[in-house]
């Protein structure tokens, strides 16, 4: 099982999360929120063969962290993956929107000059700003687009710029991320949790629960859940062998 994007370091007990999906066999991309949080997740995920952490600056978090900017392109330099990058065109965050672009922008000029990355996009209420930022940096590397909500015609300008999408349960739950999981190319998903943010019901999800979405996108391609999943790893072969490809700085060749 994939759980593509998810805040190990954010439940109340990492490690014991950690260890129950190690001994599941997972592969996770464990993003972080702040470039700061970067190294101390890195130590608790130490060699966990299957297990990727990624430096971010959550969209959420830049108006108070702004000044954290100049240490993710520290980090973009030394990482294969990068995220939870992205905008967030909430109305309660309009007036960090501005710094947003800046630092979305930055890191995705980053990705570029360090030689393409993966990145896990947050893009809620920005869709055609995350869009925008994208096709003016084409060379940023991959963009996977998690929990996708914008429109029909969003998802298809996403798809013909090149996005992957990681999906989950919360997103899946309802008809409208069902019916744009339907119009995500099969060979470009990824399952993913979110959690502990994302929850279903009062309860955070946690990272093996992305056999759910293996369901709901089983059923939404009308084949069995075993085919679903096969189907999702070799999507992350896929995606590992492009990210294998990629330099990084040497000092943290391990990512
Ligand atoms: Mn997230």
């Amino acid at each position: 099982m994939i759980d593509f994007h998810c805040h190990l370091d954010l439940y109340p007990n990492p490690v014991a999360v950690l260890e129950q999906a190690v001994a599941r066999q997972m592969y996770l991309l464990v993003v972080t929120t702040t470039p700061k949080a970067w190294k101390e997740t890195s130590r608790l995920v130490g060699n966990s063969k299957r297990v990727r952490v990624s430096p971010g600056l959550h969209p959420e978090l830049v108006g108070e962290r702004f000044s954290e900017a100049p240490f993710l392109s520290h980090l973009i330099a030394r990482s294969r993956y990068v995220g939870e990058i992205g905008l967030d065109g909430s109305t309660h965050l309009k007036a960090s929107y501005d710094k947003q672009e800046a630092v979305f922008r930055r890191a995705l000029q980053d990705c570029a000059v360090s030689g393409q990355r993966v990145m896990s996009i947050h893009s809620r209420a920005a869709a055609t700003g995350v869009l925008d930022l994208l096709a003016d940096c084409p060379n940023a590397g991959i963009p996977v687009l998690h929990w996708f909500s914008g429109s029909q015609r969003e998802l298809e300008r996403a798809v013909s710029l090149g996005c992957w999408f990681s999906v989950g349960p919360a997103m899946l739950k309802s008809a409208k991320g069902r019916k744009l999981a339907e119009g995500m190319p099969k060979d470009r998903i990824l399952t993913e949790t979110d959690g502990p943010f994302a929850r279903l019901g009062n309860v955070p999800l946690m990272p093996w629960d992305v056999d759910k979405a293996e369901r709901d996108l089983a059923a939404i391609w009308d084949v069995p859940t075993d085919v679903a999943e096969r189907q999702m790893h070799q999507n992350l072969k896929h995606l590992a062998s492009l990210a294998e490809g990629y330099k990084v700085a040497a000092d943290d060749s391990r990512q």
